[in-house]
């Protein structure tokens, strides 16, 4: 791997001081930031190095999109009608198709997911957890490109499709990190199903494993208010207070959606500095009452732990941060009914730094600055939506572009977007063959 010259007219470092260079460049040395200044001092010093961007393109981080589903939904992308009962969508749709997936299946569908997210900027990915097939996922993953926690999904309730007893659960989950340790391209997370399908054995020992481990742990829970009410009737409490009472919660914790919550789990999640992930789309796309229930503009606010997902293909469909982020920031401040509050510069805050801070990767990924995992951005702003560039481009780039204007992308220095197409995989070649695999999925759960 040579070292790289990442040039823009702008460089946006979301480091401390939220510095933008302007005529900036990042250079990369071993997949590694090795300076960032500017562009003509940088080239001066690595003359050897490959040139990526122009002096039209604006420079940012890596996205972090911090909830995924790789599999399942990926080879019946927005198939599954949307006037249909959530419950009908999940038992008639997801289950049988889920369950047919071979490992063909699984690596394909990571690969086009993959695809899609590093071609919108996305450079890491929190996978939603995946049913039988983790390590071709990361062979997927690793193929493509992608930074990305992964993890086998476990559930130990009693007649839950892929069910198994919550030994078996947690030695798999154990299995994936020995496969995939903490540190590579690509690790293994503690990964449950979440909402009321985890016994509290499960869920307590699951969290053991995270933290003795060093890893995350991620589920979700409370998307609709429907957990609450699981909750309440199993424990007589709502969900996040039970957690917490069973010492579950914490910074190694990273929760999707915790959409309905009351004051007393907000007050939970904000002292145990859980981290919890927006997936704005699939809130709409299924309408789980995020305009009247949400929470997550206030738990961001009162410095909560706070990233942004895109969810699975069926419930948000489209793999492309920056359209959730915006979505967010619209959201929130509509809610709220106060228009100052959160912004574009905090929703790129969300895609990158703080994002990178609520997956616990800060230390590695989030910012351009020295030291840190090259995984970086590139915009062309010659399309109409730049034009003309604004005096703030960050404004331009979430209220006015998408993943549409990301042309180059590097991952762990890595060049794997050039010209707005990924580059490591022949998506071309995997045409065909995604068409044939939904087509045989549709046909099984019709079965
Ligand atoms: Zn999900």
């Amino acid at each position: 791997m040579g070292d790289l010259l990442i040039r823009g007219g702008t460089v946006v470092t979301m480091n401390a001081s939220r510095e933008l260079l302007s005529d900036g460049a990042v250079a990369v040395v071993d997949g590694l930031i090795a300076a960032v200044g500017g562009f003509a001092d940088l080239a001066a010093r690595y003359p050897a190095a490959e040139v990526i961007g122009t002096p039209e393109s604006l420079v940012t981080p890596g996205y972090i999109n911090a909830h995924q589903h790789l599999t399942g939904d990926r080879l019946i992308h927005s198939c599954i009608p949307d006037a249909i009962d959530s419950q009908v969508a999940i038992f008639a749709w997801a289950v049988p198709v889920h369950a047919a997936h071979t490992g063909d299946d699984d690596e394909l569908s990571a690969t086009l997911g993959a695809v899609e997210a590093l071609s919108n900027g996305v450079t890491c990915t929190v996978e939603a957890g995946t049913v039988a097939h983790p390590a071709r996922v990361a062979a997927a993953l690793h193929r493509v490109g992608m930074r990305a926690t992964l993890g086998q999904w476990g559930w130990d309730i009693a007649d839950a499709p892929f069910a198994a007893p919550a030994d078996e659960v947690v030695d798999r989950q154990r299995e994936l990190i020995g496969l995939l340790p903490r540190g590579g391209l690509v690790e293994a997370w503690v990964t449950l199903v979440g909402h009321d399908l985890m016994s509290d054995d499960l869920v307590v020992r699951a969290s053991e494993l995270a933290r003795t481990s060093g890893v995350g742990m991620t589920f979700h829970l409370s998307p609709h208010s429907g957990d609450a009410v699981s909750y309440l009737a199993r424990t007589g409490r709502r969900p996040f207070v039970h957690l917490d009472d069973l010492g579950v919660l914490g910074e190694h914790v990273l929760v999707a959606h915790a959409v309905h919550l009351d004051d007393d789990e907000v007050e939970v999640v904000l002292r145990t500095r859980t981290a919890v992930v927006s997936c704005p789309w699939a809130y709409l796309r299924l309408a789980q009452g995020v305009t009247t229930a949400g929470r997550h503009g206030e738990l961001f606010l009162r410095g909560g732990r706070l990233a942004i997902g895109c969810d699975a293909e069926n419930a948000g469909d489209a793999v492309d941060v920056l359209r959730a982020a915006a979505l967010f920031v619209g959201l929130e401040r509509d809610r709220a009914g106060d228009a100052f509050s959160i912004t574009a510069h905090h929703a790129l805050e969300l895609l990158t730094i703080r994002g990178a801070e609520a997956i616990g990767k800060a230390d590695v990924i989030g910012s351009l600055e020295v030291g840190k995992q090259a995984d970086v951005v590139v915009h062309d702003t010659r399309g109409p939506q730049w034009l003309p560039m604004s005096t703030d481009p960050i404004l331009q780039l979430v209220w006015a572009s998408d993943g549409r204007s990301v042309s180059d992308v590097v991952v762990a220095g890595r060049h794997v977007v050039s010209g707005g197409r990924c580059i490591s995989v022949d998506i071309d070649s995997l045409r065909r063959q995604a068409l044939q695999r939904r087509d045989h999925l549709l046909a099984v759960r019709n079965i």
